[in-house]
């Protein structure tokens, strides 16, 4: 691998960013097949927290949790008194579930909270961070906790796309519900409305409407680019890498990708 000379055999941790549509996933899978990374994303965290509090089977209203005088949920020892369990997992999952329930914003603090639980069962190591920090107090939280546990960030790869075209990819997107198969209407049609491989009809996911695909782009600009200056700030390192490529193949991604992450080793 002599072109990318630079690059260190292993990495610690590897944040990626890059506005919602900008073709993450597949950079993503460079680091992990080329560093033996894992993917850490806080989707797949929120979903394995809600799901263990699924399986713990509570089914009583949250909102005792809550206490409104407050704006805060009452102490961790009343929860567990509660739920009658000390299971941390299962307190966090309670907590995520209030929110998600709600359809409330979930709040940094909450957030953090889930994310650290789940990264220290990695031991704060050779994790892909997809989706976190979003936020500066988030970003500031990351940083405190790799600090503390003798951690780092190796650096930020970020990928680069222009609204327009993220745009237009999004909103020409259609989903087979059966079998999850993406379809682009121009560019990637499926056969008449329907699924090439089990002939269900594609469906419009409910997020990429123009009006929440904006939405995502104005919050990227405004929450997400501060979180990423400030930690460039305290002294880590982006790549930048461009989310569309003339041709886009494996081997192109993958130099793409490597060739970044050599420059900044340079
Ligand atoms: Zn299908």
């Amino acid at each position: 691998m002599k072109m990318f000379e630079n690059i260190p055999k292993e990495l610690t941790n590897v944040v990626v960013t890059g506005k919602s549509g900008a073709g993450k996933q597949p950079r993503i899978d460079v680091l992990v097949s080329e560093f033996q990374l894992e993917q850490l994303s806080t989707g797949n965290i929120f979903r394995t927290y809600l799901g263990k509090f699924n399986e713990f089977g509570y089914d009583d209203d949250l909102g005792i949790f809550w206490d409104e005088e407050e704006d805060s949920f009452v102490s961790d020892d009343e929860i567990s008194k509660i739920l009658e369990t000390t299971d941390p997992d299962i307190i966090l999952g309670m907590k995520a579930k209030y929110f998600v329930d709600r359809g409330l914003f979930v709040p940094d603090y909450i957030t953090n909270e889930l994310f650290k639980g789940f990264f220290s069962q990695r031991n704060f190591r050779g994790q892909v961070l997809d989706g976190y920090p979003r936020t500066l107090s988030q970003a500031k939280f990351l940083l405190e906790l790799l600090e503390e546990n003798k951690s780092d960030i190796d650096f930020i790869l970020w990928v680069e796309n222009e609204d327009n075209m993220i745009i237009e990819r999004t909103i020409n997107r259609r989903i087979c519900p059966e079998c999850g198969k993406v379809y682009h209407l121009i560019y990637a049609p499926p056969n008449d409305g329907k699924c090439k491989v089990c002939d269900t009809e594609v469906i419009q996911r409910s997020d990429d409407t123009e009006e929440k695909i904006r939405s995502r782009l104005k919050e990227f600009s405004e929450k997400v680019i501060p979180a990423m200056e400030f930690m460039e700030e305290q002294g880590v390192s982006i790549a930048k890498v461009p989310g569309h490529l003339e041709e886009f193949t494996p081997e192109n991604v993958r130099k793409s990708v490597l060739g970044a992450i050599n420059e900044i080793y340079k």
